[in-house]
């Protein structure tokens, strides 16, 4: 149809189109349906169409030579077709690296997003809202702002003080629902004493409920046979990294210590969907020791610095390690280093695969973040 309509700027498309085969050795990157019209819909099409394309190459055989913890393939953001990584070892245990696989979906994000404008449509947006001085929180939001920068994602933000009122945030909260522009809003928790973080959150419309801590998005995560619109970052990160690492899930056990909403929870249900029997430690378990011994995989977020030690661990079990705790350790220079929940150099020397803290699952929290606000774009139109 376009080739009749438009003979000279299909004659450019398909000169340009040869020339980016023979320059990327891939298929041609936009579909002919950039003719057919130019309204949105077809553009966001196109889009999509972009993402399928590199789907087919992520499905193609890996250049050799390939592996040792080495990105083989490109891919896009789709489970099944994710990158296959191999775990990299130097004694005992493989070491699933958070910060590799992140680096690989941010990249994959900022492809899917560079296509979404030079097809001429608006970039995702997210909103990051900010309460009080606590410096961990705005080390965490800056993260994420230069995050989406390199993402090209626009970030949006307000900075409210500790002596904010609820209300005052909720409204914050409302004028990024309400924006065309913004697609996810993200409240960096925990909020200053005395507000209510249910209130705050719940003013959050589902469909920009990036960080996926709405109760429909945990209740749809629960429901067989519904999918929610958004999975909790730092949960989805595990799975992601287990799906990378092609540990296998479907038929093991899995135990998971913790049972927050955001991370322990989640991470279970995540398991259990895909195939695993779980089940979830918390602090009034008799025997957490015995259920983690027993299981194929165990996920630590319990916020117990090193709780779980080398012999919880079932020999060649997968261990993704989730916690972050500052340890006194005098011959640092700032006199502390990270631990996670999981004593590391104990359990590598049994594990099959494990997380290291830090480069483990935190770098995946973001990288997980920026997927969302990009899925939240694509449903937007
Ligand atoms: P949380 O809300 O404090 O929940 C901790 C969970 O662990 C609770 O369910 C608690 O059980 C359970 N627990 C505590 N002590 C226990 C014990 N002795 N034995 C068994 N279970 C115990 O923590 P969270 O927000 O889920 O975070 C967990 C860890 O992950 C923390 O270290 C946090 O820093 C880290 N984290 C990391 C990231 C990241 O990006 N990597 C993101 C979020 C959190 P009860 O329910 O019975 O109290």
């Amino acid at each position: 149809k376009g080739w009749r309509r438009r003979p000279l700027a299909a004659a450019a498309h398909l000169i340009l189109g040869i020339f980016w085969k023979s320059h990327r050795r891939g298929r041609f990157f936009f579909s002919a349906c950039f003719f057919e019209d130019s309204n949105r819909n077809t553009k966001l099409h196109m889009a999509h169409s972009s993402q399928f394309q590199l789907h087919a190459r992520a499905r193609a055989p890996p250049p050799r030579g390939g592996g040792g913890g080495q990105l083989q393939r490109p891919c896009l953001l789709h489970r099944r077709n994710a990158t296959r990584i191999r775990a990299s070892s130097s004694s005992g245990a493989s070491i699933i690296d958070g910060k590799l696989t992140a680096g690989q979906i941010r990249q994959e994000v900022a492809l899917a997003v560079s296509a979404l404008t030079s097809s001429g449509l608006r970039p995702p947006g997210l909103a990051v809202l900010l309460v009080g001085e606590r410096k961990d929180s705005a080390t965490y939001v800056r993260n994420k702002k230069l995050a989406c920068e390199e993402a090209g994602i626009v970030s949006f933000g307000t900075d409210l003080p500790d002596t904010a009122t609820q209300q005052q945030v909720i409204d914050a909260v409302k004028a990024f629902a309400d924006d065309p522009n913004v697609d996810g809003i993200l409240v960096q928790l925990p909020l200053p004493d005395g507000m209510d973080e249910r209130a705050v959150l719940s003013a959050v419309p589902i469909e920009k409920d990036v960080d996926g801590f709405d109760p429909l998005n945990l209740g749809m995560l629960a429901t067989r046979g519904t999918e929610p619109l958004f999975v909790p970052c730092t949960a989805a990160g595990c799975l992601e990294l287990l799906q990378r690492y092609d540990v296998p899930i479907r038929g093991k056990v899995a135990a998971v210590v913790g049972r927050s909403n955001i991370v322990g929870t989640p991470t279970a249900m995540l398991l259990q969907n895909a195939g695993a029997t779980v089940t979830v430690v918390h602090s009034q378990t008799p025997d957490a020791k015995a259920v983690c011994a027993n299981a194929d995989i165990v996920v630590a977020a319990c916020g117990v610095p090193e709780m779980v030690r080398g012999d919880w661990i079932k020999p060649g079990a997968a261990v993704i390690d989730v916690g972050i705790n500052a340890k006194d350790d005098p011959t640092k220079k700032r006199g502390y280093r990270l631990v996670g929940d999981v004593a590391f150099d104990e359990a590598k020397e049994v594990a099959g695969a494990i997380t290291p803290v830090p480069g483990g699952v935190g770098p995946m929290t973001i990288a997980m973040l920026l997927k969302n606000t990009l899925d939240a774009r694509m449903r937007s139109s």
